[in-house]
C-alpha cells in the first residue's frame, strides 16, 4: 500500500545516533550554507541525492538544501548567490567550482496561483511555497525525501524512505502513474536510480513504466537531453539501456535507434549500441573522458548505418551516404532530443570519417591521423570491429598497428586489407538475453 499524505502525517524522526550521517561526510560549503540559514533563523536541511547518498555509504555528486527561506531571503544572506529557474525558482549559492542548491520548500500545486497544469496532468509551473511536510510528499521517490535537520543533525522521514532504503526499493511518492504523467522524466530517474544504485522498483512504481513510454514525448527536447547524459554518461550506461528497454522507453527516445534494435540482422541482432555503452561505463570507471558526441555517435548509428547503405544502393558513394544519412539522422532525432550543435557536428564526423578510414594510401593515412577527429574515429572503428566482420577487424587493426609503427615503418606498410563497403558483412555477434527489473 503507497503511503499518502493524509495517511501518513507524523513523521519519523531519526536521531544523530542511529544513522550514519557524519558532518564529515558533508562538504563544508554546504555546511556553511546550512548552518548561516540557521544563525539567520531559518530551517535549514539538507536533502536529496546528498542525503540518499551518504546513508548508502557513497560519495555524494552534489548537496541540495531546502529552507523555509524565500530564494530573494536567501540572496540576502549570501553574497555568492544568484537566483536561477523558472520553472523552479532556485537560489545558487557558488564556492569556486561547487554550487550549492538552495530550495525554499515547495508546497501541492492543484490549480494554486504560481501553478499550472497541461490538459494531460503535466506540471507546467510548480512554484507555490509551502512546508516541510508538503515540500516532502511532492518529491519524486521515498529515498530521496529524507532531510537531515542542522540543527539536531538529526534524519526527518515523512514517506518511509529511510525503509525503502534499507530495503533497496525504489518507491514513487503517491500515485505512481500519476506522478509520472505530471512529469515524465520521473521515468527515467527511477530507470537511472535503479541502473546506479542496483535498486528494485516497487511493483506499483514499476508497472506503469510499461505503459507510459508515449508521455516522454512531451517533454521539452533540451531537458530530455541533459537526462540521456546523465542516464548513459555516469558509468552505468549499459544497465539503463536494458532498463529502458525492458520498459518500452527507450523507443520513445531513440525511435530510429529502436526501430533498428528490433530488427536483426542476418539472424543477429545490433550490438553496436551495447558495445559503445559498455566502453563508456568502463571509461567512466577509469576516470577517462567521455564526450557527448561520442556517446550519441554511438546511440545513432545503427539508422544513420543503414540508411547510409540504402543511399549507396541508389548510387552514392560511401562518403557522400554517411554525410547525408548522419544530417538526416541528426535533424530527425533533434525532435525528441536536441543534441547542441557542437556536439552534432562532431557525432556526424566520426560517421563520415568511418568511409575515410579505409582510404590510407599515399599520405592520406598521416592526414587522417593528424585530424582533431581522427582518436574518435578510430575508437569508433574499433568498436564497429568487435561486432562487425573480418574486413573491418583488419582495418581496425591496420590503424592499430600504423599509430605504433615508428615514421620509417608507416611509409612501407602495405594497404592491403580490402576497403569496406562490399558484399554482405559476415557477422559473428554474441546473443544477450534482455535483463530483467532492477539491475546491479
Ligand atoms: P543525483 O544528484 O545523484 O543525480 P538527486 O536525487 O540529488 O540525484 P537531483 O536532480 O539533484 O537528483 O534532485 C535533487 C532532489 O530533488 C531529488 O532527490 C528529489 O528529491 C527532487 N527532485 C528532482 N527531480 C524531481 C522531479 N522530477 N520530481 C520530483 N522531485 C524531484
Ligand atoms: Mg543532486
Amino acid at each position: 500500500m503507497t503511503r499518502t499524505h493524509e495517511q501518513h502525517p507524523e513523521p519519523r524522526i531519526i536521531p544523530r545516533a542511529e544513522h550514519t550521517i557524519s558532518r564529515a561526510g558533508i562538504s563544508e560549503n554546504a555546511l556553511k550554507v546550512l548552518y548561516r540559514l540557521k544563525s539567520a533563523g531559518y530551517e535549514g536541511y539538507l536533502v536529496g541525492g546528498g542525503v540518499r547518498d551518504l546513508l548508502l555509504g557513497r560519495e555524494p555528486k552534489d548537496f541540495d538544501v531546502a529552507t523555509d527561506a524565500t530564494p530573494e531571503e536567501v540572496r540576502t544572506l549570501f553574497r555568492n548567490c544568484r537566483l536561477i529557474g523558472r520553472r523552479f525558482r532556485l537560489a545558487h549559492v557558488h564556492f569556486g567550482r561547487e554550487i550549492i542548491e538552495v530550495a525554499t520548500f515547495r508546497g501541492a500545486h492543484q490549480g494554486e496561483e504560481g501553478g499550472g497544469q497541461a490538459e494531460d496532468g503535466m506540471i507546467l509551473r510548480d512554484n507555490v511555497y509551502g512546508s516541510l511536510e508538503e515540500d516532502a510528499w511532492r518529491r519524486d521517490f521515498t529515498i530521496n525525501s529524507l532531510y537531515y535537520n542542522i540543527r539536531d543533525f538529526s534524519v526527518v522521514d515523512f514517506t518511509g524512505g529511510m525503509e525503502d532504503l534499507q530495503a533497496g526499493l525504489l518507491r514513487v511518492i503517491g500515485d505512481a502513474a500519476q506522478r509520472y504523467r505530471e512529469d515524465p522524466v520521473r521515468m527515467l530517474r527511477v530507470v537511472r536510480f535503479a541502473a546506479k544504485l542496483g535498486f528494485r522498483i516497487h511493483a506499483e512504481s514499476e508497472e506503469p513504466l510499461f505503459e507510459l513510454g508515449e508521455c516522454l514525448e512531451a517533454v521539452p527536447a533540451a531537458r530530455l537531453f541533459d537526462e540521456i547524459l546523465k542516464l548513459f554518461m555516469s558509468g552505468h550506461g549499459v544497465a539503463s539501456f536494458e532498463l529502458l528497454r525492458h520498459y518500452d522507453l527507450f523507443g520513445h527516445l531513440f525511435p530510429l535507434t529502436e526501430a533498428c534494435l528490433a530488427e536483426e540482422e542476418g539472424g543477429f541482432p545490433h550490438t553496436m549500441v551495447l558495445r559503445g555503452l559498455e566502453n563508456t561505463d568502463a571509461r567512466v570507471q577509469e576516470g577517462k573522458p567521455v564526450t557527448p558526441a561520442f556517446l550519441f555517435a554511438v546511440l545513432l548509428w545503427e539508422p544513420v548505418h543503414a540508411r547510409a547503405r540504402t543511399l549507396q544502393a541508389e548510387g552514392m558513394n560511401e562518403l557522400q551516404a554517411l554525410q547525408v544519412a548522419g544530417e538526416q539522422v541528426v535533424v530527425e532525432s533533434n525532435r525528441h532530443i536536441s543534441l547542441p550543435k557542437r556536439f552534432s557536428l562532431q557525432s556526424r564526423e566520426i560517421w563520415t570519417m568511418q568511409a575515410r578510414l579505409p582510404r590510407r594510401n599515399g599520405k592520406r593515412a598521416a592526414r587522417l591521423l593528424a585530424s582533431p577527429r581522427f582518436r574518435a574515429a578510430y575508437d569508433f572503428l574499433l568498436l564497429r570491429a568487435e561486432s562487425g566482420d573480418e574486413e573491418l577487424q583488419a582495418l581496425a587493426q591496420w590503424w592499430t598497428d600504423y599509430q605504433a609503427a615508428d615514421e620509417d615503418a608507416r611509409g612501407g606498410m602495405s594497404v592491403k586489407a580490402p576497403a569496406e563497403g562490399g558484399g554482405k558483412p559476415r557477422r559473428r555477434r554474441r546473443r544477450r538475453k534482455p535483463r530483467p527489473s532492477g539491475a546491479e
